[in-house]
């Protein structure tokens, strides 16, 4: 086994973990660990934009941004959380600008700017157009620019190694242990400070917009060592999945004045958001589609929840979409086989974004409690963490902000926090569980297949945790989980090499997902009331005498055990939620 030692260790190479290492690097000496190359990482399949009150276009102020940020987040959102998100956007975004990330103009030459779902004038008067972009590829130009200037900077970089392990020493980070996956052999890293940055989970439901790798892996590492996980019951749906694949088309469609219809051509949105239409929240649009499909509105009528609707950007024109949105024509050609200039997109909701996740304070530090306490030396930014700045639903373009925002800020305290830690020990044999692990996956005995393990949960998160929920389906779907945890104990690997050994990896992602299945559900059942992406059918009404705090799960081996906490709500009262 080969021993590394940095001061930082970053675990994941989009767009938190690039600029959380970039920040770190400035003193310290820095690794970034990554399961995939930095460019394949989930930040460069971001289209649509990233959100920032430049006022370049139109006018426009961060309190607005922020105001609309705890509101579409249904004001489960930590205020703080918000201001600092909405603030720090704007010097993010010129950052980027001034690190060469290619924006889209004005024929002034300023940054571009384009309307984006619940993004606001004055506290809801009208949509206001605040999302930079660079084309519809803005999150490849992030990483691009963010890799260049880690480089620059010496970030060292594995890429290719799966962590399997994160080892804490009493209530201390302390290293991790990684697999090389073009050789099999384990890597152990110690750092006087962690930052986990592995991002998403939508792969536990059966239409997503996530990539293969995105399992989760950073937060049920965590759980398993004892960590908390927030607000795991908030997991968004977006309205346009391409109808059957779930791959998304960017709200920057309907930004640019894409209008959603059914099958009778009808502008539904008029009846659910008559002021910002097709740019209310997701949840809200998401649920609406559902609404129109459920009462046999959806292009086949049959009422069935796999039915669709369409995004119609006919009226758009060809030179705009292939000027604005060229990948999404690319996409429409290539998976649909049609041109969006010419005929409506049928779509449907597709799972795409977790609010909640590692639960960690403003400087990204991981807490182990109700009560705040910080895990000393481990850190977590980007989609895999609960900074609280979504709260129940995430506004579109702000996860782009989130990573870049406290991705820097986490950075920034990890290079003051090493100057005055020491490495923490670790045990004699640390990569022991990790090992034990891995033999016991290559031991030769015969299990049921992983593949379709993960088939089975992804039917049952999608039908019974999916954008509608009852209390029975839920507690069915706990105990479907439950077994295919127990089956799962059984999976082995059927192939013998250890190059590349994507049977073993996906074993082990399998179990991530599984087991942050079994927390979403849990957190969800015991919610009872609907907030933002939680909508229950039995519980329809927000109830924020009961409600108005954030889960806390812990992943114990009898199952989840659940506490709560108090949201920051030190800038605004909470109010009802109509757009
Ligand atoms: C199709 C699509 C479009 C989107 N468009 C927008 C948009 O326009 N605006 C917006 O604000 N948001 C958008 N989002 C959301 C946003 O892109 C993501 O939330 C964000 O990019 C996540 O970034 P991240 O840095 O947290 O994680 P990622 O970019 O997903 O990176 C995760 C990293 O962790 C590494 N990793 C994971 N597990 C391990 C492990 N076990 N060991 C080692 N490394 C590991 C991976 O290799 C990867 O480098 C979009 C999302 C999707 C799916």
């Amino acid at each position: 086994m080969t021993r590394h030692e940095y001061e930082v260790v970053v675990v994941g190479a989009g767009g938190a973990g690039l600029y959380a290492a970039l920040e770190a690097s400035r003193g310290a000496r820095t690794a970034v660990v990554s399961k995939l190359h930095p460019m394949r990482s989930h930040t460069g399949a971001a289209q649509g934009g990233i959100g920032a009150a430049l006022g370049n276009v139109e006018e426009d102020k961060p309190e607005w941004h922020a105001f609309d940020t705890v509101k579409g987040g249904d004001y489960l959102v930590d205020q703080r959380s918000a201001v600092i998100l909405a603030d720090d956007a704007v010097r993010a975004v010129y950052d980027l600008e001034n690190r060469g990330l290619p924006f889209s103009r004005t024929p002034q030459g300023k940054i571009d700017q384009r309307r984006f779902g619940g993004h606001t004038r004055n506290h809801g008067e009208a949509p206001v157009r605040r999302s930079c972009y660079a084309a519809d590829r803005t999150g490849h130009m992030i990483l691009q620019t963010l890799y260049q200037q880690c480089i620059k900077n010496e970030v060292a970089f594995f890429d290719e190694f799966q962590v399997l392990d994160v080892l804490l020493e009493g209530r201390q980070a302390a290293g991790l242990v990684a697999l090389e996956l073009s050789t099999g052999e384990l890597h152990l890293f110690r750092a006087k400070a962690l930052l986990l940055a592995t991002g998403g989970f939508g792969q536990m439901f059966r239409t997503t917009s996530n990539a293969y790798a995105n399992t989760g892996d950073g937060p049920a590492l965590l759980a398993r060592r004892g960590v908390p996980l927030q607000d795991m019951e908030f997991f968004q749906f977006h309205p346009t999945g391409i109808r059957g694949l779930g791959i998304l088309i960017t709200e920057g469609v309907r930004g640019e004045g894409g209008i959603l219809r059914n099958r009778r051509g009808e502008r539904f949105m008029e009846r659910y958001a008559p002021t910002l239409l097709d740019l209310a929240p997701r949840d809200l649009i998401s649920r609406a589609i559902m609404e129109e499909i459920l009462a046999g509105n959806g292009a086949r009528g049959d009422r069935r929840i796999d039915d669709y609707v369409f995004l119609d950007a006919t009226h758009l024109g060809k030179p705009l979409i292939e000027a604005k949105l060229p990948d999404i024509a690319e996409f429409c050609r290539t998976y649909l086989g049609l041109d969006p200039a010419e005929k409506p997109m049928p779509i449907q909701p597709t799972a795409h974004y977790a609010m909640g996740g590692i639960p960690t304070d403003l400087d990204g530090r991981v807490l182990a409690d109700e009560a705040g306490t910080p895990i000393e030396g481990l850190y977590a930014a980007g989609e895999c963490a609960c900074v609280s700045v979504h709260g129940a639903n995430r506004l579109g373009t702000n996860s782009l902000v989130d990573l870049v925002v406290f991705g820097r800020r986490a950075g920034q305290h990890i290079a003051g926090y090493v100057k005055g830690a020491s490495l923490a020990p670790v045990g004699k044999d640390s990569a022991g569980p990790a090992r034990e692990r891995l033999a016991e996956l290559k031991d030769g005995k015969k299990g049921p297949h992983g593949g379709q393990l993960r088939e089975r949960m992804r039917d049952v998160m999608m039908e019974k945790v999916g954008i509608y929920r009852k209390g029975p389906a839920m507690a069915q779907a706990l105990e479907e989980l439950a077994a295919l945890r127990q089956e799962y104990r059984a999976v082995r690997a059927q192939d013998a090499s250890r190059v590349f050994d994507n049977d073993v990896l996906e074993i082990l992602e399998l179990g991530h997902l599984l087991d942050l299945a079994l927390v979403t559900a849990a957190s969800a059942q015991a919610r009872t009331e609907s907030r933002g992406g939680h909508a229950r059918e039995d519980y329809p009404q927000r109830d924020d005498q009961r409600w108005l705090k954030h889960t806390l799960a812990w992943l114990e081996p009898g199952g989840v055990r659940l506490g709560y906490k108090g949201v920051d709500l030190s800038v605004w009262q909470p109010k009802p939620r109509t757009y």
